[in-house]
This record gives structure tokens, C-alpha cells and sequence, in this order.
């Protein structure tokens, strides 16, 4: 296996880094936002705010999901296992790596597993 230069690292170090900067960012904005029920005018407006609010948490789960995975590529960083595939140890691709630097799977293992969820989504498989 080729180790990968440092500087290539350090490239996608600094993204992840930006991105996790701005993730936390926004999730600490979103949580020092008021409560909503303050200006409780109808229940047409209620209902608005709570689908607000849903829509709100659905978000902040996928940033603090997003951050984990980020967390997850900055740790492979420091311990040298970056850029490599999980699932069949080759390196991922740098195409792959700019369009998404927090990414576990090489191009070929991630086309497997997008057609094993379309798959399973067909047949209704959980
Ligand atoms: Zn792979």
C-alpha cells in the first residue's frame, strides 16, 4: 500500500477542518435561538412552527452526523489510515476525496453500496 504524502493529507485536513469550523457554528447559532411558543397568535401558526422546528432538529441531526464522520476521517488523518477504503483497503480516489473528504468508501465500494440500498429499499428489506 502507498502512503499517501503528507502535503495530499494535509490538503483535505484543512477542509475537513473548515467544514467541522462551520458545522459547529451553525449548530451552536441554531441552539441559541429562542423556543418557539412565544408569539402564540393561532394554531395554523403553531403548526407552522412546529413543522419548523422538526425540520429545524432533522438538520441538526444530519450536521452532528456529518460532524462525527469528519471527526472519524481527522482521526484515520493522524493515525495514517486516510484515504484508504474501508471496506477493500484500496486507496479512494482524489476526485472522490474533494467531493466529499469525509469519505469511508473508494468510488467502486460506494457505487456496491448505493445499489445495495436501492436495492434493499426495493424489496422493502430493513
Ligand atoms: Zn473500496
Amino acid at each position: 500500500m502507498r502512503k499517501l504524502a503528507k502535503e495530499y493529507f494535509g490538503k483535505f485536513k484543512k477542509m475537513l477542518e473548515d467544514q467541522a469550523a462551520k458545522l459547529k457554528s451553525r449548530l451552536k447559532s441554531e441552539e441559541e435561538e429562542p423556543e418557539f411558543g412565544d408569539d402564540v397568535d393561532s394554531f395554523e401558526e403553531e403548526g407552522d412552527e412546529a413543522a419548523e422546528l422538526s425540520n429545524k432538529l432533522g438538520l441538526q441531526q444530519n450536521s452532528k452526523a456529518e460532524l462525527e464522520e469528519i471527526d472519524h476521517a481527522l482521526e484515520k488523518i493522524e493515525e495514517g489510515k486516510y484515504g484508504i477504503c474501508e471496506k477493500c483497503g484500496k486507496e479512494i480516489s482524489e476526485d472522490v476525496l474533494k467531493a466529499n473528504p469525509e469519505s469511508r468508501l473508494c468510488k467502486e465500494c460506494k457505487k456496491n453500496q448505493n445499489l445495495y440500498e436501492s436495492v434493499k429499499g426495493f424489496f422493502g428489506i430493513r
